[in-house]
């Protein structure tokens, strides 16, 4: 059985959830709202000491890790924080460069 995105025509794998050039979902797949490739790489850029940006995408245990790298790295030596921003800095650069395609549930982000 052939499947095609209802919102622009391209023509879908089979058990495609998502459509590979627009990111519609395709039918039956639970609607997650797409997100901003922009917005992700930005808040990479901007704030990605505090993972921000991995927990907009839903990559929370990479948030996670980034928040504390800066909130503990801050308290103990000062060094955390420069590491988590570099990270989020060098993963906004990877989102907007399309490195880093997908949200945490494998949904396409858009630009
Ligand atoms: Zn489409």
């Amino acid at each position: 059985m052939e499947k095609y995105c209802d919102k622009c025509g391209t023509k879908l794998n089979e058990d495609a959830a998502f459509c590979s050039k627009c990111a519609n979902p395709v039918n039956g797949t639970t609607v997650t709202q797409a997100k901003s490739k922009i917005g992700a790489g930005l808040f990479g850029i901007f704030l990605g000491s505090l993972g921000i940006h991995n927990f907009y995408l839903g990559y929370n245990s990479k948030a996670i890790a980034q928040l504390l790298l800066t909130v503990i790295g801050w308290l103990v030596c000062g060094i955390g924080p420069i590491v988590a921003s570099i990270w989020g800095l060098i993963e906004g650069i990877e989102i907007l460069a399309g490195y880093i395609k997908t949200d945490a549930n494998g949904v396409p982000l858009v630009d």
